[in-house]
């Protein structure tokens, strides 16, 4: 007999394979997905826990296991938060992990708790899944425009629409910043509510893959923070306060990204009895009972800090091509006149040396929460406490405060070493403004000072300048020194010019930077500033002399530099040579002479440890 459904049977049982098959991979998948909710619960546990061990065998990557076990050691009380899987397929998942950490101001909170919450790779080994790696929510996403209108009462609420526009470029989808405390009313892209998470600090969208979409946020910030004793993060009293870029008051990716420089555009709203500054420029206008502040960015930036204050009286006054606002009571000290006088001293000695700042508005900004002094930068504002303090001094260390956070005006840089561009950048200038009011030989004291700052801050084997995204004091000190360093590479004349056209190109990456030395100095000079950057040490050096022989080696990481060395010779002669210090061991021979003694770096060029024998 013939069988004749033969094709037809052959189809059907194809069909029949084809449906087990995708029943055993879904419930394969179904199984999966129960295993990795089974450890992200195990982690949440163990974020709660006490117990740093738990932890870390839950969770292997180091740089988080610190924060966790600094947390535990300061006693901050933990709370998991959402978590939600992102993507999972066989061997491989993204997930996002949130948390809290607890201690008192909502915006160093926030600040703390994106060091544990953010989305994390794991993957399936030998059948069970592991927490692999961290993924930075900012790698391929930008915002590139916010558009806020915030209503400000004083003592009570901050009430936030944003409207940012941003690319999205990533699989897991859309992730910023915000404070915590944020009570997020609305969350809408392209013109639909659409399903978001906002836990432990970070708030995550769900959004498809497409440049220049349309995100609008709306939020109340109302559980203020008034505690005296913590104010520099925020503080809204009735009378006065601020919220600074810390308090994450509006979103953005981290201190350092170059992805959340964004074009900003805002208009606040608050009653007419107050004054308030954006830390951009800005114009005011006074409707009824409120007055409305308009501002607007020059340049692409992010982070932005308010001041407002009840008993300002502003004092908008022209410094050459700077508009000068100053925001002060009328008993804040040095007044106006000396500010100004003061400001084209330090702006002319700069701009003679370096060109043209990057904006030519500048506010002064009193914040009556903290005590005298220059506070920071912020922006296009110098921030103040109650009082300035002295403009500049030699004594006992030389210092230029005020001048540095003027310096601010030439940078503002991203990206990895952004606070070397940025504080080491602003110290450095602090030897020109200095050298411009005692003379050149207050150069060597000052960065004698800076070198005495760099082992006091207890730096040497534990900071690096392209690490230090939290600003931990290194990039002042050191940071300092390499442009000092630099400077002496390319001669003075080539290295003012090389930061006029850095400054200029308006590309203030570390990369650029180094592209700019090396275009002054004919050569590539990244063998030259990479260890520089890269490694937590100086040169440690050991020198012996045998003979007319100089034995040089280094002894920790390895650096290139040019290491003077006087000669004192027999017959009396001293000269001065410098050998190019390129390999761990070298050794150089002198043909005149007999040497009798010598000394080390005696113009104090070089940043270093020295094992003399
Ligand atoms: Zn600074």
């Amino acid at each position: 007999m013939r069988i004749v459904f033969n094709e037809a049977l052959k189809a059907s049982l194809a069909l029949v394979i084809f449906f087990l098959i995708t029943i055993d991979i879904s419930a394969q998948h179904k199984k999966d997905k129960v295993k990795l909710e089974h450890q992200i619960r195990r982690i949440d546990s163990a974020f709660s826990s006490s117990i740093t061990e738990d932890f870390d065998h839950v969770f292997p990557l180091e740089s988080v296991r610190e924060i966790y076990a600094s947390a535990v050691a300061e006693k901050f009380a933990r709370q998991p938060g959402k978590s939600k899987i992102l993507f999972i397929n066989r061997d491989s998942a993204y997930v996002l992990l949130t948390g809290l950490f607890r201690f008192g101001n909502s915006g160093d909170e926030t600040n703390f708790s994106n060091k544990y919450t953010g989305i994390y790779k794991f993957e399936k080994i030998h059948g069970a899944w592991q927490l692999m790696d961290r993924i930075e929510t900012d790698r391929f996403n930008r915002i590139a425009r916010q558009n806020i209108a915030a209503d400000f009462l004083p003592g009570k609420e901050i009430h936030v629409i944003d409207t940012l526009t941003i690319d999205v470029n990533d699989f897991t989808g859309f992730a910023a910043r915000l404070n915590h405390k944020a009570n997020i009313k609305v969350v809408s892209l392209n013109g639909h509510e659409t399903e978001f998470i906002f836990s432990g600090g970070l708030l995550w969208i769900k959004a498809a893959k497409g440049t220049a979409q349309k995100l609008v946020l709306d939020y109340v910030i109302d559980e203020i923070e008034q505690d005296d004793k913590n104010k520099n993060s925020s503080f809204f009293s009735s009378e006065y306060g601020h919220l600074r870029n810390q308090y994450y008051w509006h979103p953005f990716f981290s201190f350092s990204s170059p992805h959340d420089r964004a074009d900003f555009v805002l208009k606040f709203t608050i009653p007419n009895g107050y004054h308030l500054s954006t830390s951009l420029t800005q114009k005011d206008t006074i409707s009824g009972n409120y007055r409305i502040v308009t501002a607007r960015s020059g340049n692409p930036t992010f982070g932005l800090s308010v001041y407002y204050d009840s008993q300002w009286e502003p004092n908008i006054v022209k410094a050459g091509e700077t508009e000068l606002a100053i925001y002060t009571t009328k008993d804040f000290s040095p007044g106006s006149e000396q500010l100004k006088e003061y400001f084209l001293k330090c702006h002319t000695t700069l701009q003679q040396h370096f060109g043209k700042p990057i904006s030519n508005y500048l506010g002064i900004v009193q914040d009556r929460t903290s005590g005298n002094g220059w506070k920071n930068r912020s922006n296009s504002i110098i921030v103040a406490g109650k009082s300035g303090s002295y403009l500049i001094t030699d004594n006992p260390q030389p210092r230029a405060v005020f001048g540095h956070e003027i310096a601010h005006g030439w940078t503002s840089p991203s990206g990895p070493a952004t606070n070397f561009l940025m504080e080491g950048w602003a110290t450095y200038t602090e030897s020109i403004i200095l050298a411009s009011v005692y003379g050149d030989t207050i150069i060597e004291k000052f960065f004698q000072s800076q070198r005495d700052n760099y082992f006091n801050g207890n730096f040497e084997g534990n900071r690096s300048l392209w690490e230090d995204y939290s600003n931990s004091g290194v990039s002042y000190s050191k940071g300092a020194w390499l442009f000092y360093m630099i400077e002496h590479k390319l001669g003075r004349d080539k290295f003012f010019e090389m930061i006029k056209q850095f400054v200029r190109t308006g590309n203030q990456t570390i990369q650029a930077f180094i592209a700019e030395v090396s275009k002054a100095a004919g050569t590539n000079m990244e063998t030259f500033i990479l260890p520089w950057l890269k490694s937590k040490q100086i040169p440690f050096i050991n020198v012996r002399l045998m003979g007319n022989t100089f034995k040089i080696e280094q002894k920790g990481d390895l650096f290139t530099f040019p290491l003077e060395i006087q000669l004192k010779f027999k017959n009396g002669k001293i000269t001065d040579t410098t050998f190019d210090i390129q390999a761990r061991e070298q050794v150089f021979e002198l043909q005149e002479g007999e040497i009798e003694s010598y000394l080390l770096d005696p113009r104090k060029k070089l940043l270093h440890r020295a094992e003399k024998q």
